[in-house]
């Protein structure tokens, strides 16, 4: 089936390339919304599992398309992560993040930051962090990075070094979308972490019959596990109350997800408090 040039092209090229296409319109509008400061930052709230009161806030960027709408951060976040747009964007949000949490009325907050792999490799990133702290004024320990297990398990770095590098500026470590990668108990010991964040397919199916007993063993276990470790643990998506009982009493220590609140935007987060209304 060889391709004749300049002529025909199969329906499956055209398809490919009319995705190619609508990946490079994307980035390009991408690129401007960024210069033009359209990308916000949303904000969701981690809770103390039993008393349901705010710990910190995660920031997680949001970008509204004039004709498109809401696109995913998902999708967005990989279109820049093919340049180093992802640096510009996530020095950005870094700034952003510890800007509005250290002016969070009633005194600063803490907030998580996601780091995306490319982030990771370079050595921009300890340089950017020590930037939006000095700049914010944001004390190092209430800014947590999020990293995520398939960042580590595939960088081409020195993991160990990088990371202590951060600690070093005392800063806290998370490990994202914990048990979802190249899940490795060998590292919760040779990293520096303080945190864990269990994903959200392991609480999905807390209370239910079916799976849910799997998910109960793995999830009563890395408690375990990281309490041992000295490491304290976040579940994600958290959503319902039955969810909330289970982690309460399997001794999870923060939990996150829409039960709570879905992130929103600042002015909404500054005054969110558990039970207060929608
Ligand atoms: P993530 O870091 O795992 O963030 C949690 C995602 O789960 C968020 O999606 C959040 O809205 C969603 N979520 C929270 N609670 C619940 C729940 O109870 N149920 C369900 N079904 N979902 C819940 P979002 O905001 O769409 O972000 C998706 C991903 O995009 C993030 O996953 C993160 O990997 C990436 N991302 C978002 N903002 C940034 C950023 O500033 N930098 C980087 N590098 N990545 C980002
Ligand atoms: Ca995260
Ligand atoms: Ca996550
Ligand atoms: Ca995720």
């Amino acid at each position: 089936q060889s391709k004749q040039l300049g002529q025909t092209i199969s329906r499956y090229d055209a398809e490919e390339y009319a995705v190619e296409l609508t990946a490079m319109t994307l980035e390009a509008e991408l690129r401007q919304a960024f210069i033009n400061r359209q990308l916000v930052l949303a904000f969701q709230p981690l809770v103390h599992a039993r008393s349901g009161s705010l710990k910190a806030v995660e920031a997680l960027l949001r970008w509204t398309h004039p004709q498109r709408g809401a696109i995913s951060p998902q999708v967005f976040i990989a279109l820049a992560e093919q340049s180093d747009l992802i640096l510009d964007i996530g020095g950005w949000v870094l700034r952003e993040a510890c800007q509005q949490a250290a002016a969070w009325p009633g005194g600063p907050v803490q907030v998580s930051v996601n780091v995306s792999a490319r982030q990771f490799e370079s050595p921009r990133l300890k340089e950017d962090v020590l930037n939006a702290l000095l700049v914010s004024g944001l004390p190092a320990h209430l800014l947590e990075l999020e990293l995520t297990e398939n960042m580590l398990m595939t960088s081409g770095r020195d993991v160990v070094d990088v990371l202590e590098q951060l600690k070093a500026l005392n800063v806290r470590l998370a490990l994202d979308d914990f048990g979802t990668g190249y899940s490795s108990l060998a590292y919760l010991n040779r990293f520096p972490l303080d945190v864990l964040k269990i994903d959200r397919s392991f609480i999905q199916g807390l209370g239910l019959e079916t799976y849910g007993q799997k998910n109960l063993a793995i999830v009563r276990s890395t408690i375990a596990l990281a309490h041992e470790l000295g490491i304290e643990v976040v579940a994600e998506g958290v959503e319902t109350g039955l969810q909330r009982e289970i982690l309460v009493a399997l001794g999870c220590d923060l939990l996150q997800g829409y039960f709570f609140s879905a992130p929103m935007p600042l002015e909404k987060a500054v005054t969110w408090r558990f039970g207060s209304g929608p």
